[in-house]
């Protein structure tokens, strides 16, 4: 009895230790896993690592990659691109005026009412509706008709509004938020795609004859009198409400900045021909490039299955249609390399199905248990993640979304250097309160609207870059709708405009 005793304890003790074996073996797989896990992250954090001197360094590159692309055709990543607009719209405009604005995610047509005096713009209809899919990869004729019928639908309710206007022509600026050669304030041909569209048949047409084709064909009595990009749209309409207005930043699907140069440095443009000594200049900044960007291997994947690679590297980094897709692919890497997600979920391997309003999201949950996060990584089929996990998430949102708003900032004081406003000049201004001017911005998109993250980054990021001395001179001012409404209003304030207005 006392054999079969000891025999059942020592057997009882066996069984315990192998259980209590395999436990350990199973908690220290789960800690390798969780460490490796950890080190993904950490990898990422230190690639996307951002330090004052290296953005400093940004700056400096983006002010020379201007000046290479003023200097000649080509010279540089930055096109620097020409726009025609040399004068900017000052509150004296009056009449009514129409934008149709092609965005990357958007398309928006506005109204509005210019009664001489800045207190008196009205936007009087504004209508904004997501670009279907399927025009993406569509043709230059499915596209223009699309536009065409949008805005023939827009007048068609105002006509039964306002009568008198039926029969009036129609002044319109068309908003365009691709790179495009200009030829003229209102003509340009489309150097290539960007932002996922790849509609045939386009590159070197003339953007506005297009739209205008379509327009004439549904027999619309309109007439598209500019051709702009959204960048300067956005200036124009923060150079209407504030004078000090140099600049314009866009951070919405995609990214780009425009800002007013003199003449005489645009060297490429040998008869620029402007009264004012000065012209905007597009810099289509997301395609600018420098071996000192923070690339990651999740940046250069991205790039790899992108329908334009090597190309548009910066807005790659800063550009609310990548942003969710880096951060995929991060997620995605953990899951393959861990089960901390459970089974990978074949959705998490689809492009672009994190959006980065889901990221911004994520970031912003301020819930004690972070069901925001739990709520959106069910969509990406990823159920009962541990509170832990979820933190590791919203982490991997702010080291993304830190690095873009960082790159966003040094985007902002290389044009403040290039400009001579970033208070560097010869060393003399940045003690000297006096010669510092005051220096507005305009920034629109809705990246920038709508992630309070990314804007407290990008706004900590200039200050740091600038110092405060100069930071308290530079106004970023945020706008919304700016690039349709500035647009209008470059029609209107422009000296081609033949037919007079009504109001
Ligand atoms: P478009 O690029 O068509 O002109 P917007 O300027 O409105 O349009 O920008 C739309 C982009 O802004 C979206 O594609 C998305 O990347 C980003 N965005 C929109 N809402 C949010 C949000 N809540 N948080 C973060 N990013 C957002
Ligand atoms: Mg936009």
């Amino acid at each position: 009895m006392g054999r079969v005793l000891v025999m059942l304890t020592a057997a009882a003790a066996v069984l315990a230790c192998s259980v209590a074996t395999v436990m350990v073996r199973r908690r220290m797989k789960r800690r390798r896993k969780w460490r490796r896990v950890v080190g993904i992250l950490k990898d990422l954090e230190e690639s996307c690592e951002t330090p004052l001197g290296r953005l400093r360094q940004m700056v400096d590159a983006i002010a020379v990659e201007m000046q290479a692309g003023l200097v000649s055709e080509g010279g540089s990543k930055l096109k620097m691109l020409l726009t025609f607009v040399d004068d900017l719209p000052n509150g004296s405009e009056r009449g009514t005026y129409y934008a149709l604005h092609l965005g990357g995610s958007y398309f928006r047509i506005i109204r509005v009412y210019l009664g001489g005096q800045r207190s008196s713009l009205h936007v009087q209809d504004v209508e904004r509706h997501c670009i279907p899919a399927s025009l993406l990869n569509s043709t230059s004729e499915v596209l223009f008709d699309f536009l065409a019928s949008s805005l023939q639908r827009f007048i068609e309710k105002e006509g039964h509004e306002s009568i008198s206007s039926r029969d009036v022509k129609r002044e319109l600026a068309f908003t365009f938020s691709f790179p495009v050669k200009q030829t003229s304030l209102s003509s340009g041909v489309l150097i290539k795609w960007t932002k996922g569209f790849a509609i045939s048949e386009m590159a070197g047409e003339d953007i506005a004859e297009c739209l205008q084709g379509a327009l004439n064909k549904r027999g619309l009595n309109i007439h598209v009198a500019a051709l702009v990009n959204d960048t300067v749209g956005a200036l124009s309409f923060g150079h209407y409400h504030d004078a000090d207005t140099i600049a314009a930043v866009v951070f919405g699907t995609g990214s780009n900045a425009c800002y007013l140069e003199r003449t005489n440095a645009i060297i490429k443009c040998q008869n620029p021909r402007t009264t004012s000594g000065s012209m905007v200049v597009n810099m289509e900044w997301g395609n600018f490039w420098s071996s000192r960007l923070p690339r990651t291997s999740y940046d250069i994947e991205l790039d790899a299955e992108s329908l334009n690679s090597n190309d548009m590297g910066f807005e790659k980094m800063i550009g609310g249609m990548y942003l969710g897709d880096i951060v995929r692919r991060v997620i995605l890497r953990m899951s393959q390399e861990s089960d901390i997600f459970g089974p990978i979920p074949s959705i998490l391997s689809t492009p672009f199905v994190l959006r980065t309003n889901s990221v911004s999201a994520m970031h912003e949950d301020d819930t004690p248990d972070l069901q925001e996060v739990a709520r959106i990584l069910k969509h990406l089929g990823v159920s009962k993640v541990p509170l832990k996990v979820r933190k590791l998430v919203v982490k991997i949102c702010d080291v993304v979304t830190r690095r873009a708003a960082r790159l966003a900032a040094a985007g902002i004081a290389g044009i403040l250097k290039k400009v001579g406003r970033d208070g560097s000049g010869g060393g003399r201004r940045k003690s000297d309160k006096q010669t510092m001017r005051r220096t507005v911005v305009a920034v629109e998109g809705g990246l920038y609207s709508n992630y309070k993250m990314f804007r407290e980054y990008m706004d900590e990021a200039l200050r740091d870059i600038l110092g405060d001395n100069v930071a308290q001179h530079v106004v970023v001012k945020a706008m919304e709708d700016g690039s349709s409404i500035g647009s209008a209003l470059l029609v209107a304030s422009s000296h081609s405009v033949r037919t007079i207005p009504y109001e």
